[in-house]
């Protein structure tokens, strides 16, 4: 039998049965612990020392604890301590961006996803680089700038190659003062060697969906096609930081096989990376099952409540809390507007995950991962950030300058962050509101604007912030970055 280990490399020994279930019976014991669960509320949160704040995280066996307990004024202080640490690392800054499906051609066989290839009745599409190109201009002239790059996993139609070309043509592509600046790429797990050449790409995080931790589910639910190989499966990101990638995105499919197994996987997952690679994953996707063509979500059995899926949210915040979150379109505004107050840090806007989807002037739906819960305009989407107090940020350049892996954890730790990010948010979001937006979101946002800027704490930081900002405004002068 596996003996769990964090530090290895075998994926049944760092995500190890016993161990969850072990961890779960022990969070299920302390759920009523109120002397337990308040030594882990004071571990979680964030402290102020010298140079900003700092925290601990918590293990996967206290945060289980957390998630467990169904005590209303221990879930209500999660909540609030997931806030305080979003808004102590990461400030009122959410980071925007879209997916851009290339292709659904897909030789997998998983049965809650409608790309799987017995689904004969899905239109099979594949961009061509003229196609990409189209693609990119439409979410160019959104405002978008950075992406997220989706394919099925095909060897022969989306073979490495073809998703190399397509990362050219993206960063290649430029209409009027419109730019992608950052490709994250979301496909099928890969060999170290193709891992080294999507880094020399110049891709900012690989994402890949673990969709569940729990292996004989896993199999079950995959069961044909590559994808199949659990370990090979779990073990990707190992490989990824291997040929030196050290900016990964983990995430569940929430609805596929009980939560708590899947929290308690996830963040063994995040601390097998930073027991191996010195730095943890960069940020966490929390995906539920949605209806698709051929997919129906019912048929499932684990389904989560909104309630639940907050509490998951807000639990691995406080967990981890140097990784962003991300929420998607998946969720309805509803959601979405509820979970951007317990720690989520990035959000997609005016998503369509149809291969071939924003050319078109009407939403198409014949080739869809799955239906859009949040239909708004990035324009909608950008206005109800900031009237809720958020700064939408369309800041890039972190990876840019390097600042990947441990140097953006070590950013995030040494309270630089309001004299870093926070200029480069308002600036990127002045060349979005100049640019792309409505009358009435550009006067929302150069209030939001003037007021954000006294934030600043270093005079000089503010006064070059408010130069480029007066520049971006009045030429075509754009991508300055601290
Ligand atoms: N094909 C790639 C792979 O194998 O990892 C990833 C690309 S896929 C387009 C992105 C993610 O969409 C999957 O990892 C899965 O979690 C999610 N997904 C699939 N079917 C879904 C559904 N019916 N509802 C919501 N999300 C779904």
């Amino acid at each position: 039998m596996a003996v769990y280990n964090p530090k290895s490399l075998k994926a049944e020994e760092f995500i190890n049965d016993a161990e969850i279930l072990e961890t779960l019976e022990y969070a299920d014991k302390n759920k009523d612990n109120v002397e337990l669960i308040d030594s882990i509320l004071e571990k979680a949160r964030p402290r102020k020392g010298e140079f900003g704040y700092t925290c601990q995280g918590l293990t996967h066996r206290e945060a289980s604890v957390l998630l467990a307990c169904e005590i209303p004024e221990k879930i209500e202080e999660i909540y609030r301590i997931a806030e305080e640490i979003k808004l102590a690392f990461y400030g009122n800054r959410i980071v925007m961006f879209a997916p851009l499906y290339l292709s659904n051609y897909c030789v997998n066989g998983c049965v809650y996803c409608p790309y799987h290839h017995q689904n004969k009745h899905i239109c099979r599409k594949k961009l061509t680089q003229e196609e990409v190109r189209k693609e990119v201009i439409a979410l160019q002239d959104m405002g978008h700038k950075r992406l997220a790059i989706e394919a099925g996993e095909d060897p022969v139609n989306n073979p490495l190659e073809y998703i190399l070309e397509c990362i050219n043509t993206i960063y290649t592509t430029n209409h009027k003062n419109g730019a992608i600046r950052r490709v994250n790429v979301n496909i099928a797990a890969t060999t170290v060697e193709n891992y080294r050449r999507l880094k020399e790409a110049g891709i900012g995080t690989y994402i890949l969906f673990q969709e569940t931790y729990h292996k004989e589910s896993y199999l079950q639910l995959h069961p044909t096609g590559p994808k199949h190989d659990y370990a090979y499966h779990t073990e990707a990101m190992d490989r990824a930081m291997e040929g030196g990638i050290d900016d990964v995105g983990l995430g569940v499919l929430f609805g596929l096989e009980l939560y708590k197994y899947e929290f308690a996987g996830l963040l063994m997952h995040a601390e097998h990376l930073e027991a191996v690679h010195g730095v943890g994953p960069h940020t966490i996707s929390v995906p539920r099952l949605k209806r698709a063509d051929d997919i129906d979500p019912d048929t499932f059995d684990n389904g989560i409540s909104d309630d639940i899926f907050a509490k998951i949210t807000a639990c691995i915040r406080l967990a981890v809390p140097y990784t962003g979150i991300i929420i998607s379109t998946r969720e309805s505004e509803q959601v979405r507007t509820r979970l951007l107050n317990m720690g989520v840090s990035q959000v997609s806007g005016a998503s369509r995950t149809s291969v071939g989807g924003y050319a078109e002037e009407e939403r198409p739906h014949d080739s869809e991962q799955f239906d859009v819960s949040d239909q708004r305009t990035l324009d909608e989407v950008v206005r109800w950030l900031m009237e809720n107090g958020h700064i939408p940020s369309f800041c890039t350049a972190c990876y840019r300058e390097g600042r990947t892996g441990d140097r953006f954890m070590s950013l995030c730790k040494s309270g630089q962050i309001l004299n870093c990010c926070h200029p480069n948010a308002l600036m990127t979001l002045t060349e979005y509101l100049v640019d792309y937006a409505s009358e009435e979101t550009k006067k929302v946002g150069y209030k939001l604007i003037a007021e954000e800027l006294k934030k600043i704490p270093s005079e000089k930081v503010r006064t070059i912030a408010e130069q480029n900002i007066k520049d971006i405004q009045n030429s075509n002068r754009r991508d300055f970055r601290f």
